[in-house]
This record gives C-alpha cells, sequence and structure tokens, in this order.
C-alpha cells in the first residue's frame, strides 16, 4: 500500500531530513513512527502524502509514484488519505461541523450525504451533538477529536498522525490510541508518529525507528 525505494529528502539549507529509506507499510497494517524532534517523522509522512517530494528514490501510494505525481493528478491521491498534523488548522471562523466538512467539499461530496457523513465522523470521536458549536469552545482534547473526525470523514484507506497524542495527558492519550485502534480494525492503514515509545508498548505493533533521518533497530 506504501513503499518507499530508497528515498532521500534534502530540505533547502543542506539538511537531509531522510536519507535513503526503503521500506513497505501493508494494507490493513497499524504501524507506528518513533524518534526524537527532529528524526525526520513528519518528513516521512509528509512525503507519504505527497506534501513534500522526495530528493531522490521513489514513493509509492497504492501502486501510483507520488513523486511523480502532476499538481493536478495529487487530489486523486489525497482522497484515499486522512492526515492529522501537529498544528490542528483547525478554522476558528466557522462552526465544528463545518470544518469536519472540508475534505467532503473537496472530494465534491454534496446533499443529505454530506451531513449524515459529518454526523458520524463526530459521533465515532465521541463529539455528537457539537457540531453547531464554534471549535473555540471546545477543549484542547475535544478540538484534537474535531480533528480526528476530519481526518476520517471522507473513509479513507490510509490515515497518518503527526504526534496527534502530544500536549495529552497519559489517559488521554491513551483514548486516542484506542480510537486509531478501532479504524485499524475496520481496515484502516495506520502510520503515527510519536516520539513517546512507552505509549506505543501497548499496542505491540510494528515500529519504524528513526534517527537522523535513518532506521535503528
Ligand atoms: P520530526 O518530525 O521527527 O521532528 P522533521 O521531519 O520535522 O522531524 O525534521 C527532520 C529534519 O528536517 C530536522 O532537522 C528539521 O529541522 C528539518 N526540516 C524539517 N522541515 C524543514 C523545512 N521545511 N526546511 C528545512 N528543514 C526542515
Ligand atoms: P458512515 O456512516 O460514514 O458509513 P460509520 O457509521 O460506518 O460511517 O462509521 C463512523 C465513522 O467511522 C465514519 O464516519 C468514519 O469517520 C469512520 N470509519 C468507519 N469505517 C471507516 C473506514 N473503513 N475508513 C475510514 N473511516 C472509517
Amino acid at each position: 500500500m506504501i513503499q518507499f525505494q530508497q528515498v532521500s529528502k534534502r530540505y533547502p539549507g543542506g539538511i537531509d531530513a531522510v536519507k535513503q529509506l526503503s521500506f513497505e507499510i501493508r494494507s490493513g497494517e497499524l504501524v507506528f513512527l518513533a524518534g526524537h524532534s527532529g528524526a525526520g517523522k513528519s518528513t516521512l509522512l509528509k512525503l507519504i502524502a505527497g506534501i513534500e517530494r522526495p530528493t531522490s528514490g521513489a514513493v509509492l501510494v497504492n501502486h501510483q509514484n507520488v513523486s511523480r505525481l502532476s499538481r493536478k493528478a495529487l487530489p486523486y491521491v489525497r482522497r484515499h488519505i486522512g492526515l492529522i498534523f501537529q498544528d490542528h488548522k483547525i478554522l476558528f471562523d466557522r462552526s465544528v461541523f463545518d470544518n469536519v466538512r472540508l475534505p467532503l467539499d473537496i472530494i465534491g461530496f454534496s446533499g443529505p450525504e454530506v451531513r449524515r457523513r459529518v454526523l458520524a465522523a463526530l459521533d465515532k470521536v465521541g463529539l455528537a451533538g457539537k457540531e453547531s458549536l464554534n471549535p473555540i469552545a471546545l477543549s484542547g482534547g475535544e478540538q484534537q477529536r474535531l480533528c480526528i473526525a476530519r481526518a476520517v470523514v471522507h473513509r479513507p484507506a490510509i490515515l497518518l498522525a503527526d504526534e496527534p497524542t502530544a500536549n495529552l495527558d497519559r489517559d488521554y492519550a491513551h483514548d486516542i490510541l484506542e480510537l486509531f485502534k478501532s479504524f485499524h480494525q475496520v481496515g484502516v492503514t495506520l502510520v503515527i508518529a510519536a516520539h513517546d515509545e512507552s505509549l506505543m508498548a501497548d499496542y505491540g505493533r510494528r515500529i519504524l525507528r528513526l534517527k537522523h533521518g535513518e532506521f535503528t533497530a
């Protein structure tokens, strides 16, 4: 489902954020991406989503070479991907409902299906009944859940999460990971980046460890 072939990414300024990475993630896998700040976790997720392009090597998602796709073709890959990024990118000039519907608008959904899906996604993350609120009225943890609802509302096959448990207390972090587990159980492929490996231990999944852009044992 996701394949990296000798992928390197050098940012302007000369930093090799990831170096010659080769690996494969199969459909339906739940994979944790571990490593300290600066290890290259965000870069790896952005390469999968086509937000960054590799300096060399190939990134394949669903057998398509994301690194070669034209800007026009990229949205077709993106509709299979849900993104949960560190800076939440919540829009505070509109309601919870209108935040969650954004991916559906981009894909071109309309009519009653939009409302049904948004309410299903909010229900899934435990925010049922909060759709009319402004996101400013939500707690930090609830805002995180809003981001998760927005990431899954279009039922993506792949869910990418960058430090989704950062700044959350331990119990709350586990709730969020349980939520991810429920997506895993319905067949979604998940890649979750986090620097706190102790959280992952309870889930006993595959862990890819990054250090200075390379895998370590
Ligand atoms: P992590 O998510 O593990 O903290 P990142 O992928 O964000 O790691 O960063 C890996 C390295 O690439 C770091 O040294 C970081 O400073 C650098 N980097 C990340 N994004 C950029 C950018 N847009 N321009 C230049 N350097 C960057
Ligand atoms: P829907 O009413 O949209 O068919 P469900 O009630 O089956 O959704 O599930 C509730 C929510 O769980 C969905 O809106 C979606 O956010 C998430 N979800 C369930 N299954 C999947 C899946 N296979 N891929 C992505 N997200 C899913």
